[in-house]
C-alpha cells in the first residue's frame, strides 16, 4: 500500500501518522478542556488537581518515543500484508461479510483488553513497577497528553498483541484502521482530567461497562484496582474495580 514493501519506509510512514494523530487529537483535547475558561467547558473536571508544565513536557516526550515503538510491529505487519501473509483484507463479502466487521472489532477490543489487564496488574508488582510502570504514574493527575506516557518497556510490551492478531484473525483493513483510531481517542479522552460523557452516559449502561475518563482518573489517584483498558468486565470479574457508586 505503501513503502513499497520496504520496511523501513513503512516504518517512518507509520511512525508519523501515529505521532501527528496523538498530537492532534490530545492538542484538540488540552485546548478544548484546559485552556479555555472552565465555566465554558462542558465536561466535568474530575480533581483539583493542576497539573504541572513538567508533567505535561513529561508526557508528550514518553508518548512520542512510544510511537516509535508502536510504529515497529505495525511496520513489520504491514510488510506481510502486501506479501499476503496476514488476515488482512479488503474485500467485503456479502451479508456475512458485513456483520463480521463489529465481531471483528470486538474480537480485537476484547483479546486487548485482557491482555492489557493482566500485563498492567503484573506490572503493579513492585519488581515490575519500578522498571515498567512507574512513568504512567508520574501523571497523578494526567492530562490528555498522557496519552501514551509509558516507559518504553512497557510500550513495547503493549505495541505487538494487535499486529500479531491481524495476522492469525481476519480483520477489514478498515476495522484496524477504526480500532486503532478508537484507541487513540479514548486513551486521550479517559486522561482528559474531565470527564466529556454526560453524567447520565456515566451513571448508565455505558459507564457501567466501559472504562471513561471518570473510571481511570481513580486509577491514577488511587492507584490500586481499575487495571482494565477498554471494558470493566476483568475489574469486576477480579474484584479490582473502584468506580465509586454513582447516584442513580
Ligand atoms: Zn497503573
Ligand atoms: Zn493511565
Amino acid at each position: 500500500m505503501f513503502g513499497d514493501g520496504n520496511f523501513w519506509t513503512t516504518y517512518a510512514f507509520l511512525t508519523a501518522i501515529i505521532i501527528a494523530r496523538y498530537f492532534m487529537i490530545a492538542g484538540f483535547f488540552h485546548y478544548y478542556l484546559w485552556l479555555r475558561p472552565a465555566e465554558k467547558v462542558k465536561a466535568t473536571r474530575l480533581t483539583r488537581h493542576e497539573p504541572t508544565k513538567a508533567t505535561i513536557r513529561h508526557e508528550i516526550i514518553m508518548s512520542t518515543i512510544s510511537a516509535f515503538i508502536y510504529a515497529a510491529p505495525a511496520a513489520w505487519v504491514m510488510v506481510m500484508w502486501e506479501n499476503g501473509g496476514t488476515a488482512l483484507y479488503t474485500e467485503v463479502d456479502g451479508i456475512l461479510g458485513w456483520l463480521y466487521i463489529p465481531i471483528s472489532i470486538l474480537i480485537f477490543l476484547f483479546a486487548n483488553d485482557a491482555f492489557f489487564y493482566w500485563t498492567h496488574r503484573a506490572m503493579h508488582h513492585p519488581r515490575l513497577y519500578n522498571l515498567m510502570h512507574r512513568t504512567h504514574h508520574k501523571s497523578k493527575q494526567p492530562t490528555p497528553w498522557a496519552a501514551f506516557s509509558f516507559h518504553p518497556t512497557e510500550a513495547l510490551l503493549e505495541s505487538w498483541l494487535l499486529p500479531v492478531m491481524a495476522i492469525f484473525i481476519p480483520i477489514h483493513v478498515g476495522a484496524a484502521l477504526f480500532v486503532l483510531m478508537a484507541m487513540t481517542v479514548t486513551s486521550v479522552t479517559n486522561h482528559a482530567g474531565w470527564e466529556i460523557l454526560p453524567r447520565s452516559w456515566v451513571k448508565g449502561w455505558i459507564g457501567d461497562n466501559i472504562i471513561s475518563a471518570t473510571h481511570h482518573n481513580m486509577h491514577h489517584t488511587k492507584f490500586n484496582g481499575n487495571y482494565g483498558l477498554h471494558f470493566r468486565l476483568w475489574d469486576k470479574l477480579m474484584g479490582t474495580d473502584i468506580m465509586e457508586p454513582v447516584k442513580k
